[in-house]
């Protein structure tokens, strides 16, 4: 247990969903094929007097360019655990991608912790290329650029500590600056995966999601998560339904939108 801090609170909260199928999900496809869901998620941590979320979404215009389905917009979500997404003052930003740098406009107050290397991956050479591009929304981009002149950029160079506790890894892979978040909670450390496992299937199986900028740094980022967390049932996945099983609701309203992540999960 992390009993030099005070524990965190940490939700998780589902803002949209899409159909897929299991192989749109590795990159080594698999004869056992078959439907399988992504869901879309922010999340927030409490505690120590400090509200911090990690990653802001989309919004209505990409979604329907994407042809996702958009449930709420994340500040909505995030209003059924009574945070005030124009109140937050730190946002971190696990990379640039369309669904986790969305909604800046929500969050006026706030500052944006973000890779130095994922900036310059989404501003560099390799946005020459479809393969890369791909899942970054160029306005979106151009939003986190504005922040960087308005000096709301926090830019992180491998690790940091954001609030007791609380800190930020380089892992990249998926994108070349993608970062992963460990805190502290009565359960133990427990660290959000973002994108660095989508679903708990490509960490157990080694079997990366195909979206991918370094599969080696893709893989090498699940033995780094798994050094920082507790154990494999301390890492969050990125965008897993299981999550929503396996967590409770904080509370009966906010059933099916909102899980809490620092209790331990059921069994499925
Ligand atoms: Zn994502």
């Amino acid at each position: 247990m992390p009993d030099s801090y005070e524990p965190y609170e940490v939700y998780a909260v589902r803002y949209a969903e899409r159909d897929a199928m299991h192989n749109d999900h590795i990159l080594n496809s698999d004869p056992h094929n078959g439907p399988s869901p992504m869901d879309y998620f922010v999340w927030a941590i409490v505690g120590n007097g400090r509200t911090i979320v990690v990653d802001i979404g989309f919004e209505e215009k990409e979604a329907t360019a994407r042809g996702r389905t958009l449930l709420r917009r994340p500040a909505e979500g995030l209003k059924a655990i009574g945070i005030d997404s124009r109140e937050v003052e730190d946002v971190v930003v696990t990379h640039l991608h369309y669904d986790h740098a969305g909604t800046v406009s929500d969050f006026p107050k706030a500052k944006f912790y973000l890779q130095e290397r994922e900036m310059q991956f989404a501003t560099g050479k390799h946005m020459s290329h479809k393969v890369f591009n791909v899942a970054y929304a160029l306005d979106y981009v151009f939003d986190m650029i504005r922040n960087v002149y308005d000096n709301r950029v926090v830019f992180v160079d491998g690790t940091k500590e954001i609030a007791p506790g609380v800190t930020l890894h380089h892992v990249g892979g998926h994108t070349d600056g993608l970062q992963v978040v460990r805190v502290p909670t009565k359960r133990g450390w427990i660290v959000l995966a973002s994108d660095a496992s989508h679903y708990y299937m490509n960490m157990q199986t080694e079997n990366p999601f195909p979206l991918v900028y370094s599969v080696g740094d893709m893989v090498q980022g699940y033995a780094t998560m798994a050094d920082l967390a507790d154990s494999p049932r301390h890492i969050v996945p990125g965008h897993d339904p299981l999550v929503m099983q396996e967590y409770p609701a904080p509370t009966p309203e906010s059933e099916g939108i909102v899980v809490r992540l620092d209790v331990p999960p059921k069994d499925l």
